[in-house]
């Protein structure tokens, strides 16, 4: 038999790279099959191997909020190149990001840029544990906040889709200083501060949970975790990585109103190049180095191409505030002819949306944690995400993953993926 392109790569990765992927949430493992390998993409067109073109809703895992290829991006890309890919030593363009950031994110008084969302993570959890002086966090069954220690315990994500959520290689002694609450239950979380009076440096969550399905934060949530973390002078850290600049320009906290202590960014702040950031209160961040004993560094932090392609991207966020109105209303548009697909086919589910973060479940249940995410039918899914990659649409391989709408999809796109979700619901029920 004559085997695609992506096949073959695939077969060529596995010898070399383990599991064939450079990232687990890539291969496929819980839709099963082989990863379609790509070489180009623009706006929200993907195109693998073979020349197949797809309607592309994973957009990266987030970044590609004004789609593939984004002229000004590739432009401030090129144009930075030139000059150095690295130089290791302060530039201007670090400060304009740092500005620019703080222009969206009122709150992030003082921001360091890191090469991951991982790397922010890791770096707001140390800085929260030395501001404090306390040791423990808590943190939230199904919540991912990138693959650092002390997160790998009940994490959501790829470590959910491979049904690691708690990874070996974790020392015990890391693992006893995370505590797992649950999702949109404060008295769980009150709970653990009782248990651990003084011990809790700091609460992280996603503000939105986009690594377990997209599930949102229940009214009342957020407010109580703010008003939890100031009775216990914890540090509150919401990971924005995916809802930075995406949900808002000012993120979670801006459509909430809800404002942590620190902040953590990825993903869109780096428009597709390998960026981080961590961020907050001035007398917060003051403690990292060199201004204070809180150690935190990088060769390739603030790296100019890589700033370079994050202000282009963020900049037009910025001064186009009628992109998030338009990808709102696509996303909406989306959702409202989906669920009445759904309602047609008769087929159990939830269905969520925050701002352009979707996804659904194939469940009775009400979804609103980590324990009613679970209860979506993978079968279903894996059927549903096949028929539709058939179809040419491009969805996140993974039940447990948010999709990530681009403002570069047109209504003729949407409605071509609601067409190709008719078909292949009716085969997947
Ligand atoms: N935090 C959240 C909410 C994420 O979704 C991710 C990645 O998907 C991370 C942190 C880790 O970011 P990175 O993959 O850039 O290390």
């Amino acid at each position: 038999m004559l085997l695609n392109k992506s096949e073959f790569l695939f077969n060529r990765a596995q010898q070399f790279i383990p599991g064939g992927v450079n990232s687990p949430a890539r291969a496929f493992k819980s839709v099963g099959g082989i990863p379609v390998f790509f070489n180009k993409a623009k706006g929200s067109i993907i195109t693998d191997e073979d020349g197949n073109e797809y309607i592309d809703y994973v957009g990266s895992w987030g970044p590609m909020i004004l789609g593939h290829a984004y002229p000004p991006v590739v432009k401030a890309v090129q144009d930075a190149s030139f000059n150095s890919t690295s130089f290791g030593a302060p530039t201007e363009i670090e400060i304009n990001m740092a500005e620019l950031v703080q222009r969206m994110v009122p709150n992030v008084e003082k921001v360091r840029m890191v090469n991951s969302g991982t790397e922010a993570c890791m770096s707001a959890i140390r800085v929260a544990r030395g501001y404090t002086g306390k040791e423990k966090i808590i943190k939230f069954e199904g919540n991912y906040h990138g693959h650092g220690d002390a997160f790998l315990i009940k994490a959501g994500s790829g470590a959910l889709t491979l049904g690691q959520p708690s990874s070996p290689g974790v020392t015990k002694g890391t693992a006893k200083d995370t505590l797992n609450a649950d999702y949109n239950n404060l008295e769980s979380v009150e709970k653990l501060l009782k248990e651990n009076k003084g011990d809790v440096a700091a609460i992280i969550l996603e503000p939105v949970a986009g690594n377990m399905g997209c599930i949102p934060p229940e009214p009342g949530f957020l407010e109580g975790l703010r008003e939890l973390c100031n009775r216990h002078e914890a540090v509150l850290i919401f990971d924005e990585v995916m809802t930075g600049f995406r949900l808002a320009r000012g993120g979670a906290q801006e459509r909430f109103d809800v404002w942590a202590d620190l902040v953590t960014f990825g993903k869109i702040i780096g428009g597709g190049l390998p960026v981080g950031a961590f961020g907050g209160k001035k007398d917060i961040m003051d403690v990292v180095a060199p201004m204070g004993p809180v150690y935190q560094a990088g060769t390739l932090s603030g790296n100019p191409l890589a700033m370079s392609a994050g202000l282009a991207q963020l900049s037009a966020l910025e001064n186009h505030p009628e992109y998030y109105v338009e990808l709102e209303e696509k996303t909406e548009y989306l959702e409202k002819r989906m669920r009445l697909l759904l309602n047609e086919h008769e087929i159990d589910y939830d269905m969520h949306r925050v701002g352009s973060m979707t996804s659904i479940f194939f469940t009775s249940e009400t979804v609103t944690n980590f324990s009613t995410a679970n209860t979506t039918n993978q079968e279903l899914f894996r059927i549903f995400f096949h028929e539709m990659l058939n179809r040419g649409v491009y969805l996140p391989p993974s039940p447990f993953e948010s999709w990530f709408l681009a403002n570069s999809l047109t209504y003729e796109m949407l409605d071509a993926t609601l067409t190709a979700a008719d078909e292949a619901l009716e085969v997947a029920k």
